[in-house]
Parts: structure tokens; C-alpha cells; sequence
């Protein structure tokens, strides 16, 4: 790949990986404020972490662990009846301070570079259109990243992660209170999308609720079940798993 420079981590799996076991794409950001901090924690072998490409503010693309080997990025996860996608997935954390440093927007380079490099991936390991996943996705109790600033509505566009399409303005369904039933059927839609309901504790469903909102409905991440949450996850697999 070009205009793609290595500096490599040690923090992976020291056997190679057969590359039809890479299904998924996990975004990430650093949640760190200085680049060269992020850069060198996730080289060096005390972090435990590491991912395979890594997007500058610059744009600029690092490779950090070639995608033959598994990088050490999702940690604790789930989606579907997978545990812990290390394994199965490749990892591209995003240069961005995160949720607790006033979480700044993503670059346009930066936009642009993610793009270039998830089209070539998506390609070279015939990676689902739904199977581009973020942190808080996989990890909804534990994680926020890459949040609701990620430009998931533009990426679906490339078949990039799932979207709903819905004929009218659902904003007026914002707020709006659902039934008991209607909270069961937005649980079961979730399961069919993905998301781990393995856990029915209270403070378990809301994480998965705000993960589903910081992805789908970003104007208001409350953790609360409302009815335009109900339409677009019934839009989602109804139109979106193809
Ligand atoms: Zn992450």
C-alpha cells in the first residue's frame, strides 16, 4: 500500500494468522491529546495495546502491526456469537483526544485517509458491509470510541458499516415514550444487528443503548429506548444487514 509508513509495535500475537479469519474492521480513537503519546504507547511493549494502523491528524496512515498478526486492540468484546475480535478483526485507531479532553472532530485528511485504507482492506479481505464495527460497539460498557463524531452516515455510503434509510424525518419520533412490547422488539432488533444483550442488567442495556445512539442517533446519546431509536433499529434490519 502506498503513502502507508511503518513504525512497528511488539504488542501482538507472535503467530501469523490465516487472513480468512479477518471478518471485521474495528474503528477506534486514542482518546489521548498528544499524537506522539498515542504513538508511543501503543508501541511500547508495557501498554499491552497496540493496533494495526494508526491515522495522524495529518492524515498520514502508520502501520503498526502487519495485518498477519493479531493486534492487541478490542480487548473484553463481543458481537454476535464472537468473543474477544482480536482475533478476528483489524484494528485502526484515529488520532482524536477523546470524550474526557472535550472530544474534538476527526480531520478531513483524516476522513479522507480512513476511507482510502478501509475501501483497500474491505477489498483485499472481502470484509460485510456490516461487519465495520466501532469500539463502543463490541464494548459498550468500557468504551466510547470512536463516538458519535465518526462519520458513520458518510461511510455507509461506501458500503462501509450498515445505515438505515427511513422516508421521513424521524426527529418528531424523538422523546417519544415506548411501549413494554415495543422495548422488548428493540431488544430483539439489536440482538439481530449485533450487539451482545448477554447481560440484562439494567446498567449493561443502557451502555448497549447509548452505543447503539453514539452510532445512530447521535443528537441525543441518553440511554433511553424512544421511539425514533425503535424505527431506525427496526430500519436497520429490516433494510441494513444485507
Ligand atoms: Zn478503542
Amino acid at each position: 500500500m502506498k503513502n502507508i509508513k511503518p513504525i512497528y509495535s511488539i504488542n501482538f500475537d507472535k503467530i501469523a494468522r490465516n487472513p480468512k479469519n479477518i471478518i471485521y474492521l474495528i474503528y477506534h480513537y486514542t482518546g489521548m491529546k498528544s499524537e506522539n503519546n498515542a504513538i508511543k504507547r501503543l508501541s511500547n511493549k508495557n501498554s499491552k495495546v497496540s493496533c494495526h494502523y494508526f491515522i495522524k491528524k495529518s492524515g498520514i496512515i502508520i502501520n503498526m502491526v502487519p495485518d498477519k498478526y493479531i493486534a492487541w486492540h478490542a480487548g473484553i468484546s463481543c458481537w454476535r456469537k464472537h468473543r474477544n475480535l482480536n482475533d478476528k478483526s483489524v484494528g485502526i485507531e484515529i488520532q482524536n483526544a477523546g470524550h474526557s479532553n472535550h472530544y474534538p472532530q476527526f480531520s478531513k485528511k483524516q476522513i479522507k485517509s480512513l476511507l482510502y485504507l478501509t475501501k483497500i482492506l474491505k477489498k483485499k479481505y472481502n470484509i460485510k458491509t456490516k461487519n465495520f464495527l466501532g469500539h463502543s460497539d463490541i464494548a459498550p460498557e468500557r468504551k466510547k470510541d470512536p463516538g458519535e463524531k465518526f462519520p458513520w452516515k458518510y461511510l455507509s455510503k461506501y458500503k462501509i458499516g450498515i445505515w438505515y434509510n427511513l422516508p421521513k424525518k424521524t426527529s418528531k419520533l424523538r422523546n417519544i415514550e415506548v411501549s413494554n412490547n415495543e422495548i422488548k422488539l428493540f431488544y430483539f432488533y439489536l440482538k439481530k444487528i449485533g450487539y451482545c444483550l448477554q447481560k440484562k442488567q439494567s446498567k449493561y442495556l443502557k451502555s448497549i443503548i447509548k452505543a447503539f445512539q453514539r452510532r445512530y442517533r447521535s443528537k441525543i446519546i441518553n440511554g433511553k429506548i424512544d421511539k425514533e431509536c425503535l424505527e431506525i433499529a427496526k430500519n436497520l434490519v429490516k433494510c441494513g444487514l444485507n
